[in-house]
């Protein structure tokens, strides 16, 4: 018994953060239907949920054939997370390094459990592909963002399934900067000023301060990370 799904339709985990955000417009670009699943657990940046409708809206309005393939937006509840993990992005603690060398942001697992639901979701919606935003090269060493880790995954739910997910990761193997000159690639000006202005990548979940790199309290190991992408981004574009 086996399950064949379509690869021309695809399921793309979007948090509503710049990865995502350019992953989702990636999708767009590549496959005939896309559909998105965000993920509630009690993270503290449920602000980053918020900004999804607003950069779906905004995704239907730089390519009328995006539009056309946009399909349902999902969000599944997941609470357990929060009651099973320790950290900063569901907790009110400060963003720390813990004994094991991972910043206090990692949940154990996370992607794991997300990209379990994402799959079996997927199934049900006969769709055969997922994307998703992990990367290897500019990442605070979640070892659950890993190349290998993910294959491995894949090879897991395709034999737990029955079926034949491709998972596409294509910030894999960019930096922040890249990520921008990719968005700016898929939708030119008109993608990178919205991803700018509506995503959301802050852990302390900060709208107030807008940046040059958009919205966010600076200082958190997100902010920094987002900030310095685009500074060499721009310095990219200047030289
Ligand atoms: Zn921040």
């Amino acid at each position: 018994m086996s399950q064949i799904l379509p690869h021309d339709a695809a399921l793309v985990l979007f948090s509503g953060g710049q990865d995502s955000a350019t992953c989702l417009a990636w999708a767009l670009s590549r496959f005939a239907r896309v559909e998105t699943l965000g993920f509630d657990y009690g993270q503290r940046h449920a602000v980053e949920l918020d900004c999804r409708d607003r950069l779906i809206d905004g995704l239907k309005q730089i390519h009328p054939d995006w539009a056309k393939k946009l399909g349902d937006s999902h969000t599944l509840s997941i609470p357990t997370l929060a009651t099973i993990s320790d950290t900063a992005l569901t907790r009110d603690v400060a963003i720390a390094m813990g004994a094991d060398g991972l910043p206090n942001t990692f949940v154990p697992g996370r992607n794991l459990l997300f990209l379990t639901f994402a799959a079996a979701l997927a199934y049900r919606r006969g769709i055969g592909a997922l994307v998703g935003g992990m990367c290897e090269t500019d990442y605070s060493g979640y070892p659950d963002c890993r190349d290998a880790t993910l294959k491995a995954l894949t090879t897991a739910l395709n034999l737990g399934m029955a079926t034949d997910f491709e998972l596409h990761t294509p910030l894999m193997w960019r930096d922040k900067a890249a990520t921008w000159a990719l968005a700016h690639e898929l939708g030119g000006d008109a993608l990178v000023d919205l991803i700018r202005e509506d995503s959301h990548t802050c852990y302390l979940g900060e709208r107030g301060a807008r940046h040059d790199w958009g919205y966010g309290c600076g200082e958190c190991p997100a902010c920094q990370l987002r900030a310095k992408g685009w500074r060499e981004y721009e310095a990219g574009k200047a030289s």
